[in-house]
């Protein structure tokens, strides 16, 4: 289990999957040889499968415990749902609840969770199945959600030539919480209490938030899926492929490396592979990760 601490808090990862699940030059097609060389020793084994010619990625979700409260940073793909276009992902039956149980957090223990963007793969377990009806998963919760995805993901869940979106999860993982009053739809610049800062980092989805973290002056920013891999770090401009806006997701990107890198911030992102979490340097005019 990985283990981070930010001041006094906790932030544990809760592994749903992670495997070598897409061609390098699919995700990345401006990749060349030279620089699949020059990163090598780091790439593999942890971000990339040489054999495969596959990058590696996480799915995982954050529990962040301060102060008594239990914190869900992102919700995952979760298990049974019908993903025949995303194979890695289809008919899931990983033990995430018993993982989050072992890091300390049974769902009616969960205090609030939170959403960086409402794509598939970061809300599939916000809710659950009862007597034929999706309700909330974690009983006393409250959500946090982007009003941004929300109203953008309402609309093409809405239009018959787009719907059902995110593969249904929008339908099934979302709007359910919403209608059961237990959803904060947030704009963003948003302060969440004296630890939370809530900032807009739009362009992967139209309203994805960063969650940036000050406990005691020790600092750590959630990017959700801001950055999907490290090689991004060191080329900004590769974009993982479906963003609403993907000049957007570039300015996003390196807005958000700076202020990592001047703050020193610990960062967690959604899908980074081993070891998960880390910093980010200035060099030169770029960056580069040390995770
Ligand atoms: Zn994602």
């Amino acid at each position: 289990m990985s283990v981070f601490k930010v001041g006094k808090a906790t932030v544990t990862r809760i592994e749903e999957t992670y495997l070598p699940i897409y061609p390098v030059a699919e995700i990345f097609p401006a990749v060349t040889e030279a620089q699949l060389a020059g990163h090598a020793h780091w790439l593999s084994p942890h971000h990339y499968d040489p054999a495969t010619r596959k990058i590696k990625l996480s799915v995982h979700s954050w529990l962040l415990q301060l102060d008594g409260r239990k914190i869900l940073i992102d919700g995952c793909c979760g298990n049974q749902k019908s993903r025949p276009l995303r194979p890695a992902w289809n008919m899931l039956d990983t033990p995430w609840l018993d993982r989050l149980a072992a890091a300390g957090a049974r769902p009616d223990e969960i205090d609030l969770v939170m959403c960086t963007h409402l794509h598939h793969d970061h809300v599939g377990w916000n809710t659950q199945l009862k007597d034929g009806k999706w309700v909330p998963r974690f009983p006393n919760a409250r959500y946090v959600f982007s009003k941004l995805d929300f109203d953008y993901f309402s609309k093409l869940d809405n239009d018959p030539a787009t719907a059902p979106t995110e593969f249904g999860s929008f339908r099934e993982c979302v709007v359910p919480v919403v209608e059961a009053g237990r959803a904060d739809l947030v704009t963003g610049p948003h302060r969440l209490d004296e630890f939370i800062d809530i900032q807009p980092a739009g362009g992967h989805s139209p309203g994805h938030f960063v969650f940036n973290l000050n406990v005691g002056g020790s600092r750590a920013t959630l990017i959700g899926d801001v950055f999907h891999h490290l090689l991004q770090v060191y080329y900004p401009d590769w974009n993982f492929p479906k963003n609403s806006d993907v000049q957007q997701a570039r300015v996003s990107r390196r807005r958000v490396l700076e202020d990592c890198a001047m703050t020193g911030a610990l960062v967690f992102p959604g899908h980074v592979g081993f070891p998960f979490a880390g910093h980010i340097e200035k060099d030169g005019s770029g960056y580069k990760p040390r995770f």
